[in-house]
């Protein structure tokens, strides 16, 4: 891993530890912090997260205004909005990290697990999105949302050249969360 996405990660997991604890530090949640950045941004990772209302990146990684560059969508499947998103936010801020992350008790995995393998009649790009790693032997719709991480991870670089290209030169690393909600706590899935 490059020494930006290193270090932009381990702020990440340090800040993350601080919502754990319930001991923030973030200072730049205020009118000032944004009067600092008015001119522009330059975000140290770029968050690909679900809509649900309780995963709230700033938040649980104890970042304020400026600091994350957040890409949100229910299930946050990956759509062409999406991906045009975190491809700004590469190519344009200059990010050096990307983290797909996923989460306890998403509605979209429960839907698709309910579902499967029929044809959904509503939500249906979210729930065929998941369909893709769902077969009779899953379990638990956030064992789902853990593995579909790699989905997305798949997704965003065989759809983007210009995420292909980050990563093949190294500029850009792309990790994999997971959020629980029994705990508040952040964990990095590997490969
Ligand atoms: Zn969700």
């Amino acid at each position: 891993m490059n020494e930006k996405a290193k270090r932009a990660l381990d702020i990440l997991i340090e800040g993350n530890k601080n919502f754990v604890n319930g001991k923030s530090e973030a200072q730049n949640r205020d009118v000032k912090a944004l009067v600092a950045n008015r001119h522009g941004q330059s975000p140290i990772a770029c968050i690909v997260t679900c809509s649900d209302s309780r995963v709230v990146p700033e938040f649980i990684f104890d970042k304020g205004i400026g600091d994350l560059f957040v890409v949100r969508g229910a299930g946050a499947v990956i759509g062409p909005n999406i991906l045009e998103s975190v491809e700004y936010a590469v190519d344009h801020l200059k990010v050096p990290l990307v983290v797909v992350m996923s989460h306890d008790d998403c509605g979209v995995m429960k839907a698709a697990k309910s579902s499967y393998p029929e044809e959904p009649s509503v939500f249906k790009l979210l729930i065929k999105s998941v369909y893709e790693i769902i077969d009779n032997k899953t379990k638990c719709y956030n064992e789902l949302a853990r593995d579909y991480t790699l989905v997305k991870k798949r997704k965003l670089l065989k759809r983007s050249e210009i995420l292909r290209k980050a990563y093949a030169n190294g500029k850009l690393e792309i990790v994999r969360a997971y959020f629980k909600f029994d705990t508040g706590e952040i964990v990095i899935l590997d490969e």
